[in-house]
């Protein structure tokens, strides 16, 4: 067992289900996949679009026990001023919110912004530090992927993004990153438009043993596929299949590992 759980409340691109709004308002659904975010143990969550509030409700997480919150990018999916209010209201500390520099947000009440310059860490709390670097992904939304130290372990998280960046590219050379969570944006098939801003399948599937023949992955890595667009992809069933093809892992809303 590791020591840190890694709780996915939401793994969906931007084509949400109508059906969240009724038959679905209180539970987690595999192939009905809310905005994507990652809760990091109790304190620590990665993005905080439309859906997080609902998602830490239905996960019944104590949202006064977040401290710290890691914003990959300004789009609505993962960057919601409203759900991030609510988070830091009430009697509890103020609340961090980390955006990469440069991401003119306004102020918040009881949240502390901070700007991170890329590539630099910074530590969040013991045992706990991050390193944004930049995505390849619309720069108007100042894109980051995060490589955070979880204890001796480093977790990647890369949503949103296509590819990587020559620079992110090269400072993750020998990482030996232990889990990796990637943007799948988009299913099994060639031609895509979005080709420079989100990952298809088969772009994963060249990506992954470059990371392994650089050392960004350790030889056990762990790759959990996310961001994941329902109207682009198969069945969560039938994903699953696919990615078990090139070692890879699906997640789906509700579903908590350890690292
Ligand atoms: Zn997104
Ligand atoms: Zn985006």
């Amino acid at each position: 067992m590791g020591k840190y759980e890694l709780y996915f409340l939401g793994t969906c691109a931007c084509d949400f289900s109508p059906r969240l709004k009724d038959e679905l308002r209180d539970s987690f659904d595999s192939d009905a996949r809310r905005s994507s975010a990652l809760l990091v143990g109790e304190s620590l969550l990665i993005d905080c679009g439309i859906h997080t509030l609902e998602s830490l409700r239905i996960a019944i997480k104590d949202t006064r026990k977040i401290s710290d919150i890691l914003i990959t990018h300004l789009h609505g999916d993962h960057y919601n001023a409203d759900n991030i209010r609510a988070i830091a209201s009430g009697e509890r500390e103020p609340l961090r919110l980390w955006v990469r520099k440069g991401a003119n947000i306004g102020q918040i009440e009881n949240v502390e912004i901070i700007e991170m310059e890329q590539f630099r860490r910074y530590e969040i709390a013991e045992g706990i530090s991050v390193c944004g670097m930049p995505a390849n992904h619309d720069p108007n939304a100042h894109p980051q992927h995060f490589l955070l130290s979880l204890g001796d372990k480093k977790l990647f998280y890369g949503c949103d993004g296509g590819w990587m960046l020559n620079e992110t590219y090269n400072f993750l050379r020998k990482s030996a990153i232990d889990l990796a969570v990637l943007d799948a944006t988009v299913g099994d098939y060639e031609g895509d438009f979005r080709a420079a801003e989100h990952n298809s399948i088969p772009m994963i599937r060249l990506l992954l043993p470059s990371l392994r023949t650089i050392g960004a992955l350790s030889d056990e890595c762990e790759i959990y596929l996310s961001h994941i667009a329902p109207s682009l992809h198969v069945s969560h069933a039938d994903t699953v299949k696919i990615a078990e093809g090139f070692g890879a892992k699906v997640a789906q809303d509700g579903l908590k590992i350890t690292i």
